[in-house]
Parts: structure tokens; C-alpha cells; sequence
């Protein structure tokens, strides 16, 4: 690894591959962030046989890759494979270290972390480079009542969790190359204080919201379940996926897997469709890609419509129902 160049470390987190493609998000913004301080982007990876991660990784921008390869890494053991990053960290010194939020990487970076004695700030929305070289870390703050930017100035390396969704992976390059670094397990592990008895599969969750190019989202402004059903026709009719606020979710208007925010899903969709929603920061931080949004409010002033490309004043249920008039008649002509 080229030690003299500012680095900034993704944590390979292969496990759920297929529902979240995390890591592949953080070496897109992680390359945005090197090219800002003049760095290089090196994914860690710990497992077994990880021929096919490696070069998952290089495909997706990676410029170093750090493997330890061995049977005993077969499975995430999180006092192991901190361990493993924590001297990794002591010994090459990252600017920057970014972890997926899933569950294990929570709790890896926690404990990284506080064993680094550095800081840490979960569940990022955003990530940037300030004029000082520092890692500008957005992440909604105070029970998430405002998004708060955290610094952190003195400690190395600075240490951040990001949820899946939250950024965009680049294309597969089958054709770039990046050098792999093969390093031996070390022979003095502490054993883990947790033993796996079983591992099981969850059946994968569906992504169908996080990954859609339409979503049509509703809010308490719907005014009831029933209304809030035709939202499904129109998203139907759009092809496209539907969200929901907490308040329509704990009034069961919709189901808690259409949740779009800081408690729920993460979007990035082309074209946003929002009927009755104010726009409440915890909302709107589950929406990313600066899509182009069409807002139904009858409050001009709503801070979404605000957001809008176009806002309408207007009743939601009203609008939704017209719309969905409209393209019924274009599909029959
Ligand atoms: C820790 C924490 C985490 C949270 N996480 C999330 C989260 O992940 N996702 C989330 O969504 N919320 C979350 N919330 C709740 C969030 O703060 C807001 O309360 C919520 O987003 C508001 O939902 P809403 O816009 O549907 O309702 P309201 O804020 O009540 O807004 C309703 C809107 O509808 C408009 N309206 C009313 N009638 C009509 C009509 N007939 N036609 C058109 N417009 C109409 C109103 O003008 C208003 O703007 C969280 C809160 C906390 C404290």
C-alpha cells in the first residue's frame, strides 16, 4: 500500500450481498472523498475465499485491497475481525474509516472505534471533504430533530457508519486492476468469547422501494386508509413503489416496510411523487439523488413543498385520483 498517500478504508461487508449492496456505495463516495484529500480508496476484507469479493471490489473502485483470507474467518465474529482491523488501523494509519450500517458493521465500529479512541458517527447521510482536509460527517442529531455536521479534528482515524442506500455504487469496470494485499492471520487472536452454535439464512428482504425509479409516498394529509389505497394504484399505474410517513405506518395506513426516513427505508428514486406529507427532517433524510418531486399539499408553505420541483396546492386524495384518471385514459389511447 502506498503508506505516504492519505487513505481512506471501506470495510468489506459481503455478508447480505444480495439484499444491500453497501460496501459497493461506500467506495463510490470513499473515491470522492481520497480524490478530495489526494488519497486512495483500500477495502478490507476478512473471510474465507474471497476470490470473488476482491474482484467485486476492484470492479467497483477500489485501489487497494487488504485480504485476510483463512477457514477461521469464515463466519463475522465481531471480537475477531475488530481486532483484525484494529491492529490494521494502528499499524497503516487511515484518515478515514467507513463502515455499512448493518448490524454487524454497528457494532464492529463501535467497538473499533472506542478501542482506536477516536470518534465514530452512525448512520451518516451525507459525507464531504471541508476546506481543512477534515471529513464532514451529516448525520441527523438531537432524537433527529435537525441534521447535525460532525467533525472530527484531532483523532485518526475518523470513523463513520452510512445505511445501505444512502449512496450511489459506480458501474462494474471489469477492466480496472488495484493491487491486493494477502496478509497472514495473525497467530496471537485472543479466542472469541461468543461461540456460533447455527447460522441461518433470513429469507431477503425486499428492496423493490430502495431500488425504484418511482415512488409515490403519502403522508397523514392522505386523510385515511382508504385514501391512502388509491396511492397503490397510482404507483401501480406509474410503475413505481410506494412510501409512507410514520404517522400513516402507526396508523396502519400502510404497512411498516413502505416507511421512508431516518427509521425506515432509504430511497433514491428519479421521480418522487409526495401527497400529503410536511416534509419533517426525519422524512426527508430517508430521500436521496436529489429526485425530481412533485409535491400535493394544501399548505403552500410546507417545507416539502418548498423542496418541490412542482408543488400543488391542493387536496392530495383529490390529485392522486386525477392523476390516476388521466393515465387509465393515455393506456387506453
Ligand atoms: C426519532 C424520530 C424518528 C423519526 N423517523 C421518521 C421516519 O423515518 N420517517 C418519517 O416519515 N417520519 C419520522 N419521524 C416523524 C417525523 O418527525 C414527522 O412527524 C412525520 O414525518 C410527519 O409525517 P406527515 O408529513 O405524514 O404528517 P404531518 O407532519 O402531520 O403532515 C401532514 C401534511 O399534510 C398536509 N395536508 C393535510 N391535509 C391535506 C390534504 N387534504 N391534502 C393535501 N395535504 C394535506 C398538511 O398541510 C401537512 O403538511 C420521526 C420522528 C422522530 C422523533
Amino acid at each position: 500500500m502506498e503508506e505516504a498517500q492519505k487513505q481512506v478504508w471501506v470495510f468489506g461487508d459481503y455478508r447480505n450481498y444480495f439484499q444491500n449492496r453497501v460496501t459497493l456505495q461506500l467506495i463510490a463516495r470513499a473515491r470522492e472523498l481520497a480524490a478530495a484529500m489526494d488519497g486512495q480508496v483500500c477495502v478490507l476484507l476478512f473471510g474465507h475465499e474471497l476470490q470473488d469479493w476482491i474482484d467485486e471490489y476492484v470492479a467497483h473502485g477500489a485501489d487497494t485491497v487488504l485480504v485476510i483470507d483463512h477457514p477461521s474467518l469464515k463466519v463475522y465474529q465481531s471480537e475477531t475481525y475488530t481486532g483484525l482491523l484494529v491492529d490494521l488501523a494502528r499499524q497503516h494509519r487511515p484518515e478515514i474509516i467507513l463502515v455499512g450500517a448493518t448490524s454487524f458493521g454497528r457494532e464492529l465500529a463501535a467497538r473499533s472505534a472506542k478501542r482506536l479512541n477516536t470518534g465514530l458517527t452512525a448512520d451518516c447521510v451525507d459525507l464531504r471533504i471541508d476546506e481543512q482536509g477534515l471529513l464532514v460527517q451529516t448525520a441527523p442529531g438531537f432524537g433527529g430533530n435537525l441534521l447535525a455536521e460532525i467533525v472530527i479534528p484531532r483523532h485518526r482515524p475518523q470513523m463513520a457508519t452510512v445505511r445501505p442506500g444512502t449512496f450511489q455504487e459506480l458501474p462494474h469496470d471489469y477492466l480496472r486492476a488495484a493491487r491486493v494485499e494477502r496478509l497472514d492471520l495473525p497467530p496471537n487472536l485472543p479466542p472469541e468469547r461468543v461461540r456460533l452454535v447455527k447460522s441461518e439464512r433470513l429469507p431477503p428482504r425486499e428492496q423493490a422501494l430502495e431500488n425504484a425509479e418511482v415512488v409515490v409516498c403519502g403522508g397523514r394529509g392522505m386523510g385515511s386508509k382508504k385514501k391512502f389505497r388509491n396511492l397503490h394504484e397510482l404507483a401501480r399505474l406509474l410503475d413505481g413503489q410506494v412510501g409512507a410517513t410514520r404517522p400513516v405506518v402507526y396508523a396502519h395506513w400502510a404497512e411498516d416496510g413502505a416507511l421512508v426516513g431516518q427509521a425506515g427505508r432509504q430511497i433514491k428514486p428519479q421521480v418522487l411523487f409526495s401527497f400529503g406529507i410536511s416534509g419533517a427532517i426525519q422524512h426527508t433524510a430517508g430521500i436521496s439523488g436529489n429526485p425530481f418531486l412533485v409535491a400535493v399539499n394544501k399548505n403552500p408553505n410546507a417545507v416539502m413543498m418548498q423542496m418541490a420541483d412542482v408543488g400543488l396546492v391542493a387536496d392530495a386524495n383529490q390529485v392522486c385520483l386525477a392523476l390516476i384518471r388521466e393515465l387509465k385514459n393515455r393506456l387506453r389511447t
